[in-house]
């Protein structure tokens, strides 16, 4: 353990090297193309751990990098040699119902935030799959089922508390580091460790929802009508459309909703979606808000290799749907698909200065979610994923959700953070000079300003 044996009497998580029986687990991330070995794992049991893992690495010079809910696709919540914070025992969270908000600690996954809000009958937008960390989610942005009618996730963020590169604990709001509490909201894990952010909740309980899958004869008409449905849908409606690979043959695709209005309005809202086309499966109906956000989970179980090429995508032309049917069709994975996923209503509307997210537009979150399971299958994948992103290019903005970014898409920081990152290069300067949080969609500081 070399000089990371002094950190042991100052902390009171567990600190693990390698050879320790849970070290190999530890240091395992959802994506399991990622294979690196920190020096060590700490265990953080709360905020004095953290600062004393800040001041330990930057002493020692080590690379330092943070795991909230490990499910990053570039897998930077694991260092290589370095000290690696993991913040998934920290889930402490307290909802207050008369307020409508909650502090939740940095480890929460979507499911236990919505489990703690949903017993009061509140919500706040999040992500599609359960498992998911709260904090990487939401300090990149966070675009989930409510994002029409509350905004994205970081647009729900009061206040965040964070370790800075000094070991400082700040808290960063409207009123107080209110530059800091920008950046954070879009600008992912540049500025310090943070444990526990502040929401603002909803009154959401149950929600009309459900998905609709249509066979390969229709496939071309259900990407038509869900882009025409989708250009008009309320702000109550959220959607994601997707396209993968037909288990005989062809492309299938499917259309996943949320409503979560009145339901006699979400009724007449959804009827054209009903009426459409013959479905080969599915269903909408009233659910609670919590069922349905664990609903696909069983599509991501962790353990598979991941690779994803990902940018924004207005608007989706007869040319682009051709490309994504031929591509959907020959994927090498069963499990692969090609998301679209809505970005409407409020979350649309925010002006793109105003947080440190600046992609707001009507507009699709376009993702080829490669996923397969025998490394030996990497290549194939991988390319077939790069050809079908290289097809679409001429449809694609030069904007990608800093989320979905892989670890090799340094080239691509700048079109994540858009007009925003020279005042995210002036807030990195002013709390992490040295860069010590370096190991994320880097923003380097001093640079562009
Ligand atoms: C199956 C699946 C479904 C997804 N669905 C959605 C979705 O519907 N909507 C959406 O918006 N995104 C979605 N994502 C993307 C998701 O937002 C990112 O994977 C996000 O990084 C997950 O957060 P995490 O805490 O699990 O990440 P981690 O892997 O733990 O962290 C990733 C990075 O985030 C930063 N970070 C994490 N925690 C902290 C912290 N406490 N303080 C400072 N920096 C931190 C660090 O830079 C870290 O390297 C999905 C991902 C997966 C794998």
């Amino acid at each position: 353990m070399g000089p990371i044996r002094q950190l042991v009497d100052r902390v009171r998580g567990q600190l693990l090297a390698p050879g320790h029986e849970d070290y190999d687990r530890a240091r395992r991330v959802f994506n399991f193309m990622i294979d690196r070995r920190p020096a060590a794992i700490l265990r953080c049991a709360g905020v004095a751990d953290v600062i004393q893992g800040v001041l330990f690495a930057r002493r020692q010079q080590l690379p330092l990098s943070i795991h909230s809910g490990g499910h990053g696709v570039a897998g930077s919540a694991v260092c290589e040699g370095g000290l690696m914070l993991d913040l998934s025992g920290m889930k402490g969270m307290r909802v207050n119902p008369e307020r409508r908000t909650t502090q939740a600690q940095a480890g929460l996954l979507l499911g236990e935030f919505d489990h703690e809000t949903q017993a009061f009958g509140l919500a706040t937008t999040l992500g599609v799959v359960s498992v998911t960390g709260i904090a990487g989610l939401t300090l990149g942005g966070g675009l989930g089922w409510l994002n029409g009618k509350y905004g994205l996730a970081c647009d729900n963020v009061l206040a965040a508390d964070v370790v800075t590169a000094d070991g400082e604990l700040v808290t960063a709001s409207a009123s107080d580091h209110d530059d800091l509490h920008w950046a954070l909201r879009g600008g992912g894990g540049n500025f310090g460790v943070v444990t526990s952010l502040t929401y603002q909740l909803h009154p959401v309980n149950s929600v009309l929802a459900g998905g609709l899958s249509f066979p390969p004869e229709q496939a071309r008409d259900a990407l038509r009508f869900y882009h025409a449905f989708a250009s008009v849908a309320p702000d109550e409606l959220s959607m994601a459309g997707s396209v993968s690979r037909h288990p005989e043959g062809g492309p299938t695709v499917s259309i996943a909703v949320c409503y979560c209005g009145p339901f006699d309005e979400g009724e007449r809202v959804l009827q054209p979606l009903r009426d459409f086309g013959r479905h080969a499966g599915g269903a909408i109906g009233p659910m609670s808000y919590q069922a349905f956000q664990s609903g696909p989970d069983s599509g991501f179980p962790s353990g598979r290799q991941h690779y994803w090429k990902s940018s924004y995508l207005k608007d989706l032309s007869n040319e682009s749907i051709d490309v994504l049917l031929e591509f959907a069709a020959t994927s090498p994975s069963p499990y692969t698909g090609i998301g679209l996923q809505q970005m409407t209503g409020v979350a649309s509307r925010v002006d793109p200065r105003a947080t440190a997210f600046a992609h707001r537009d009507r507009q699709y979150d376009f993702l080829i979610l490669s996923q397969w399971e025998d490394r030996d299958d990497s290549d194939r994948n991988m390319d077939w994923t790069r050809r079908c992103f290289d097809a679409m290019r001429p449809y694609l903005r030069e904007a990608v959700y800093v989320n979905n970014l892989g670890e090799q898409e340094h080239d691509r920081v700048r079109d994540a953070y858009g007009v925003n990152y020279e005042r995210l290069a002036a807030v990195k300067t002013r709390y992490d000079p040295e860069n010590v949080f370096r190991l994320n969609h880097n923003i380097v500081p001093g640079v562009g300003i």
